[in-house]
């Protein structure tokens, strides 16, 4: 374990780039495409490393958790800086396993640009396809990377038509690789019209030849592509290119970089990280290709005190305003937070206003962050993504500017927990401890959520899926060496309605010689989208119900959302509409109202046909074609939908979907079924309603 003095180290100089020279990177795939491969290679070649750590060795510098050594996955996010060229590059290593989707999102949200890896053997795998659509809603330019074309059934061309066809990108096809699998020994440039071989191990010491005799027609006609497309957004390319007059290389990158920052045109390259090939040429199409927070422009946001629409342009001059994007307890560092500076210049021993939450915070320290060593920084500038220490009451999400100038961006929304486990200590002295480690693990994980069971006692505790529990409670067994007993995995159910329905809550009594009067009459629908739980909206006259006594009838609607009327579970997906109701000159009061909300809405309920919802999952099995049979018998048995097989080499892949509750333990199913063979991947899709068999008997197991 690193001691405080070792991971965190002075900056040497602050200001070494300006911010046109800053690309804040983002880097997504499915897991075991090469992320964190790549990423090494990346930190090798600039100098931050002075090894190039290797996944299967478990010495990589980016995954820096025990677990993610052992287990050679990437869990957390973690950033790192480099320099190439005169560029900073900041890139975060978001994790490949669905369950970790969280952090993906979040990362996302602070990122301008990203490189999608593939596997070119397997091309478009699952969550490459869910991480290339997240950064889709966040309009993020992308470069594409198919990795790997050193292993056998390695195919560029396939896996670049999985990408136009899964995906629906339009590619700019930049590389074409010579040989593959064995054979693979370089990569054809088409923009410089060159080929780059590598005699070597070392990358550095490659080549670059003119194009081999036998791809001459390949490159012509890749490079005729190119120019249609780019003529499509450049003008200048379109008038040279249709008056058959030279375009220069300088030309070709401008236009490529405006078809690729448009968000219209994503460039491919190709490449084998493992046997250092490719990745070179990727950090330079990095800085050629994707946008500094310059290009990305103003960003948006609310003003709290006014609710006016306000924006702030990545300047110097610009009031502060940042963006906290991850909380992480750092053994040594304690709070540590996350975050993107979007305008202004941050310096330490700053006061900042908090203002999600209206609270001043102080920024002790300024930390550029190296994966898990970290350098002391005296200023941060826009675009630029820092640690800031000494922060008590931030979180995830939260907006920091200056006290002058309140600006709140836009929240991130994360998906709710969907599997929940109990949670014992082996020793009840433990238990305390348990609920302190927990909070802290869900203050740094918001698709986390524990809480303790009213009626048991128990401490139950949900997350996005069996490994991304099964991962949050061994970071708490080591970390705080706590033994833990975990129950059966249950499915976390939702309540919602079928449609509208009505109810009316009356609470009249007298306490104590005073008398109590609330009287509320609500409507319930059902609300399109998921995610939302309640939108709330008063359209009772004034005289009917006083406006003061409104906030109330919220507050016991949200009490009473929480305690679905079929099986106990939190209702969701609800509009609350309170359309009538009266009042006493003098009996009137908060608590009245509240009981008399919570009144009408289970009424309201029970009339509005109550439903209750599971999560679905994605389910992908990749098998080899012997056991494909047994398998989709097993699939049909625990009642998945099958959407499509497909043939990937000699394997076949079932994608479906299947309830969450058929899923528990397939893992093991799957092994005895393939003879080890078998792989799936599991991620979670909807909430649907129980169909109408099953609902008796789970309501009778509640
Ligand atoms: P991540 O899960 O996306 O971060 O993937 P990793 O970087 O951990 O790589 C997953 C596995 O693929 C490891 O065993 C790597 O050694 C291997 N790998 C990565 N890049 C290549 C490559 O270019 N060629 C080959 N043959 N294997 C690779």
């Amino acid at each position: 374990m690193l001691r405080l003095t070792q991971c965190v180290e002075k900056r040497e100089t602050d200001k070494t780039v300006d911010i046109s020279k800053t690309r804040n990177i983002g880097i997504i795939a499915h897991i075991d495409a090469g992320k964190t491969t790549t990423t090494e290679r990346f930190l090798f070649y600039t100098g931050k490393t002075y090894r190039i750590g290797e996944v299967d060795e478990g010495t990589a510098v980016m995954d820096w958790m025990d677990q993610e050594r052992e287990r050679g996955i990437t869990i957390t996010a973690a950033a790192t800086t480099c320099l190439w060229k005169g560029y900073r590059i900041n890139i975060i290593d978001t994790p490949g396993h669905v369950d970790f989707t969280a952090e993906v999102e979040r990362s996302l949200r602070v990122l301008d640009g990203a490189i999608g890896i593939f596997c070119a053997v397997s091309g478009v795998q699952p969550q490459s396809e869910t991480v290339w659509r997240q950064s889709e809603r966040y309009s993020i330019p992308r470069l594409v990377y198919i990795n790997k074309m050193d292993r056998i059934g390695a195919d560029f061309y396939r896996s670049v038509h999985s990408i136009e066809k899964k995906l629906g990108a339009r590619v700019l096809v930049l590389n074409l690789p010579v040989g593959s699998g064995a054979d693979f020994s370089g990569i054809i440039d088409i923009v410089t019209e060159k080929a780059l071989v590598f005699p070597s191990e070392d990358e550095t010491q490659y080549q670059v030849i003119p194009i081999p005799p036998p791809f001459a027609s390949l490159v012509a006609e890749y490079r005729m592509k190119l120019m249609e497309k780019l003529a499509d957004v450049d003008d200048l390319i379109m008038d040279k290119y249709l008056n058959g007059q030279e375009i220069t290389v300088e030309e070709l990158r401008q236009g490529i970089r405006k078809a690729t920052l448009s968000g219209r045109l994503f460039p491919v390259f190709c490449g084998a990280s493992l046997k250092n090939r490719g990745t070179l040429q990727l950090l330079d199409a990095i800085v050629f290709y994707l946008p500094s927070p310059l290009d990305r422009g103003a960003i948006y946001g609310t003003n709290p005190e006014t609710g006016n629409q306000q924006f702030r342009l990545p300047a110097e001059d610009e009031p502060v305003s940042l963006l906290i994007f991850k909380v992480q307890n750092h053994t040594h560092l304690g709070r540590l937070l996350y975050s993107r500076i979007y305008s202004g210049v941050v310096r330490t021993g700053q006061i900042l206003m908090n203002w999600s939450r209206k609270k001043k915070e102080k920024i002790n320290k300024l930390l550029e962050l190296n994966a898990d060593r970290f350098q002391v920084c005296q200023e941060a500038y826009p675009g630029d993504i820092v640690g800031l220490v000494g922060l008590k009451d931030s979180y995830t999400g939260d907006t920091l500017a200056d006290e002058e100038h309140p600006i709140i961006f836009e929240r991130m929304l994360f998906p709710e927990p969907v599997v929940s486990v109990s949670v014992e200590p082996r020793t009840r002295a433990d238990q305390e401890k348990l609920q302190m480690a927990l909070a802290k693990l869900a203050e740094e994980d918001p698709t986390v959520v524990f809480r303790v069971d009213q009626e048991t006692g128990q401490i139950i505790f949900s997350g996005m899926g069996q490994l991304h529990i099964d991962v949050c409670l061994e970071k708490i067994r080591r970390q705080y060496k706590l033994g833990l007993k975990l129950g059966r995995p249950q499915v976390a159910y939702r309540e919602t309605i079928s449609h509208e329905g009505t109810g009316e809550g009356r609470f009249v009594k007298q306490v104590a010689g005073r008398g109590q009067y609330g009287h509320v009459v609500l409507r319930l629908e059902p609300l399109a989208g998921q995610g939302k739980r309640l939108e709330f909206v008063n359209s009772c006259p004034a005289d009917k119900i006083p406006a003061v006594f409104i906030p109330a009838v919220e507050e016991g609607i949200r009490e009473a959302l929480e305690v679905g009327p079929l099986a106990g579970y939190p209702v969701t997906q609800i509009r609350a509409t309170v359309i009538d109701g009266s009042f006493h000159q003098t009996d009137s009061s908060e608590v009245a109202y509240k009981i008399a909300a919570t009144m009408a809405f289970r009424r309201a309920c029970q009339a509005a046909g109550p439903l209750l919802l599971e999560p679905v999952m994605k389910l992908e099995v990749t098998v080899p074609e012997e056991f494909l049979g047994e398998v989709l018998g097993d699939f049909h048995a625990r009642r998945g939908k099958i959407l499509h097989v497909e043939t990937i080499g000699s394997s076949k892949v079932i994608s479906g979907q299947v309830a969450l509750r058929h899923t528990f333990g397939y893992a093991t199913v799957l092994r005895s079924l393939t003879q080890g063979r078998g792989s799936y991947i599991i991620q979670f899709l909807r909430y649907e309603a129980v169909p109408e068999e099953d609902i008796g008997r789970l309501l009778h197991q509640v």
